[in-house]
């Protein structure tokens, strides 16, 4: 019985661990990805479990990444913080070197080691079977999971998998609904130094969550399988007053459609108003009509990321948007006016995507005026219906698991394009975007502070690197 392995209560270490990386990995909410340019911002799946977990034991946060730390060294530090408990993030884009890391922490240290990430949403038995280091996987870290399992309250355990005696027991994932609570995360547990982000105004900030999923079912995303929770404002505004008395001024909120019940985001934003605060959230075009940009704006919002996806209505139906390109056209004009700072997230790479599809998303995205375009390549998701259907056709591989959204590896060909297409279109669709000498200088003069100005500058120059010709 997992539970018996651990030591009793009042000994109990737990270390929240982001294990070290070749690269700067972003492994967190179910989607890893190595990073597009430098930005790294503390896990969100870990600064909730920080929170859960430390009601019951003493945690401690071991971020590698951003302390870049080496694996010897990263072990050397596991090693010294003497864990009864390890809570790792794992990632189908580095399991090639989070899985000899991983056995190594745990022949090391001893401890109980649970693990979270994408590569347990489909198969996880079968991943925990031929991973014998790995005690257990958790398949939510918005709920008490963790610290049931760490306690020994296995019949509490909603949503993970685990060992139990010689045999390995599931408990699949619930979708979610309504509302859910998390104590307050403990921000102060994470480094102080080594997060970036590209869009944030200020050095120091804080990643966040006020809900947990999405209610829209995008065929290639994640999100839309988790179903959709949110939390109580109370608990929200609570946690917002905990980062405050930080002195942290500037959020990066993970919640993946913000503004989702149009009221509860507005009486969100309208208790951050003139407070100092500073923020960037994701959004949906769609969700513009409802008032929300002037809402955030009001609220301390300076920076809106919203899903634009494709410049074709019919590849907009086929991946299940539920918005036209008309809606993101007038999404964007709405944000411009509220004053936001606006980027568009492309889908790139898709099955049906030739050369024209690349040259016609740049196309929108200068059309659109969006202040920054984030060109995402299609990655047969674990977890999602459009795997499903990718595995089928023939264009992904079922036992592939090496997938990066950033496409610094690229996943899977199209119909009319290769892999090593692929990457060229993607390299020469982020140029043609950011090396426009009118975006460039339109760039410059946008800049409010000298800590934007810095980190405008290396993201850039990170960005350009990475997507060489
Ligand atoms: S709206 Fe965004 S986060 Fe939600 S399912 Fe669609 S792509 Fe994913």
């Amino acid at each position: 019985m997992i539970a018996s392995r651990l030591p009793s209560r009042h000994a109990r270490r737990v270390v929240l661990l982001n294990p070290p990386g070749r690269e700067l990995y972003l492994r967190d909410y179910y989607c890893s990805k190595t990073t597009k340019s430098n930005y790294l911002y503390p896990p969100i799946d870990l600064v909730v479990l920080s929170g859960s977990l430390a009601r019951d034991f003493e945690v401690r946060v071991l971020d590698a990444l951003a302390e870049r730390l080496d694996p010897p060294r990263a072990l050397e530090r596991l090693a010294s913080l003497a864990p009864d408990a390890i809570v790792s993030l794992v990632g189908a884009v580095s399991w090639e070197e989070d899985r000899p890391f991983l056995e190594e922490a745990k022949r090391r240290t001893g401890a109980l080691l649970l693990a979270t990430g994408d590569l347990f949403r489909e198969g996880a038995a079968e991943t925990l079977a031929a991973n014998p280091s790995i005690d257990g996987a958790l398949l939510s870290f918005a709920n008490g999971d963790a610290g049931a399992i760490l306690r020994g309250d296995m019949g509490a355990v909603e949503s993970a998998v685990f060992r139990d005696g010689g045999g390995i027991r599931e408990r699949p994932p619930r979708a979610a609904r309504g509302s859910f609570r998390v104590p307050t995360p403990r921000h102060d547990l994470f480094p102080r130094r080594g997060y970036r982000f590209s869009f944030a105004r200020r050095r120091r900030f804080v990643s966040m969550l006020t809900d947990f999923g999405c209610p829209y079912p995008c065929t290639f995303c994640i999100m839309g399988t988790l179903g959709f929770a949110t939390r109580p404002l109370a608990d929200v505004l609570e946690e917002l007053a905990f980062v405050r008395s930080l002195g942290v001024r500037e959020i990066f909120f993970l919640d993946q459609t913000f503004g989702v019940q149009a009221e509860r985001a507005r009486d969100l934003c309208a208790s951050m108003a003139g407070r100092g605060w500073s923020w960037t959230a994701f959004t949906r075009p769609d969700r513009a009509s409802s008032g929300l940009f002037e809402a955030m704006a009001g609220g301390g919002c300076h920076t809106v990321i919203l899903g634009v996806e494709s410049a074709d209505d019919a590849r907009l139906r086929e991946y299940r948007k539920g918005y036209t390109t008309e809606e993101v056209r007038e999404a964007f004009a709405r944000a411009r006016r509220s004053g936001l700072r606006t980027v568009g997230t492309f889908l790139i790479g898709g099955p049906e995507d030739d050369e024209d599809s690349f040259r016609r998303a740049v196309e929108f995205a200068v059309e659109l005026r969006c202040d920054f375009a984030s060109f995402n390549v299609a990655v047969p998701r674990f977890g999602t219906p459009w795997r499903e259907e990718l595995v089928r056709d023939g264009l992904a591989e079922p036992n592939r698991v090496d997938m990066d959204q950033a496409g610094e590896r690229i996943a899977m060909p199209t119909r009319f394009l290769t892999r090593e297409e692929v990457l060229r279109a993607k390299r020469r669709a982020i140029r043609s975007f950011y090396l426009r000498p009118s975006y460039l200088a339109r760039r410059l003069l946008a800049l409010r502070t000298l800590h934007e100005a810095r980190s405008q500058f290396s993201e850039g120059l990170a960005l350009l690197a990475r997507n060489r010709g």
